[in-house]
């Protein structure tokens, strides 16, 4: 079966929360007809009302990080619950921002996929290689490492629900992309590490997500790639061009 392309929008700590609300009105028409879905992650503190603006919109929301604790003394934190409340279906993971600035560990991810989908969220695991690691030939390596560890102790099933955003270091946020051919290069590694982890039927069932400067002008050449299957998209999520990239097949 066809994967259906997933375009996220990752908000970061960009929005107040009527900032966001405005946001939000302003996208939904310009995603209205899109024929992928369609997330906005967004930060905690903008949830509740940006669920409550695209009620009854092709929108899904998400979180842009979770704890994995049920609940507790964890200040400053916040649980899959308190993100299932508030509306969120989507929640990324592992963002290389959250592995730089806060020390996020693969272990760390691993224990937040496992509870993102012991409660039903649907999870975005990023993953990616800095330029160094790139210049240093590790980059394949590197990869397989962050996935084989996200992984442990994932069933197939579960896994087949998850979205991998592979999202090179070097590219998030700098205007420098990817190649369409090296996005897809590292993707299609991507998709055969979760074909030895699990089979070929989960290889084929699970998205893989391309982000790092992704716009309107590169969206089409990287979304034609055969194991590109969406974008995570960071500061073109936040203009009309988010628009053109959910629409970039018309
Ligand atoms: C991101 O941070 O997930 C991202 C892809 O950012 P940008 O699109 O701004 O490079």
């Amino acid at each position: 079966m066809a994967r259906k392309k997933i375009i996220a929008g990752n908000w970061k700590m960009n929005k107040t929360p009527s900032e966001a609300v405005e946001l939000a009105k302003t996208l939904i028409p310009l995603v209205a007809d899109a024929d992928v879905d369609v997330v906005f992650c967004v930060p905690a503190i903008d949830i509740v009302p940006v669920v409550e603006t695209v009620q009854g919109t092709n929108i899904h929301v998400g979180g842009e990080n979770l704890y994995f604790e049920d609940k507790g003394a964890y200040t400053g934190e916040i649980s899959a619950d308190m993100l299932l409340d508030a509306g969120a279906e989507y929640v990324i993971m592992g963002h290389s921002e959250r592995r730089g600035y806060f020390h996020e560990t693969d272990e760390d991810i691993n224990r937040k996929l496992k509870k993102a989908l012991e409660k039903g969220l649907k999870p975005i695991v990023c993953c990616g290689e800095s330029l160094a690691q790139r210049e240093q030939g590790i980059c394949f390596d590197w990869i397989r490492m962050q996935i084989k560890i996200a992984f442990q102790g994932v069933s197939a099933e579960d896994a087949k629900k998850v979205v991998i955003a592979y999202e090179p270091i070097w590219a998030i946020g700098t205007g420098k992309t990817a190649t369409a051919d090296q996005a897809e290069e590292v993707c299609k590694a991507i998709r055969d590490v979760i074909g030895e982890i699990y089979d070929t039927d989960t290889a084929e069932a699970i998205r893989i997500q391309y982000g790092g400067s992704m716009n309107a002008g590169n969206c089409r050449e990287l979304l034609a790639k055969p194991d590109i299957d969406g974008g995570l998209i960071g500061g073109a999520s936040l203009k009309p061009d988010f628009g053109k990239i959910v629409n970039y097949d018309k």
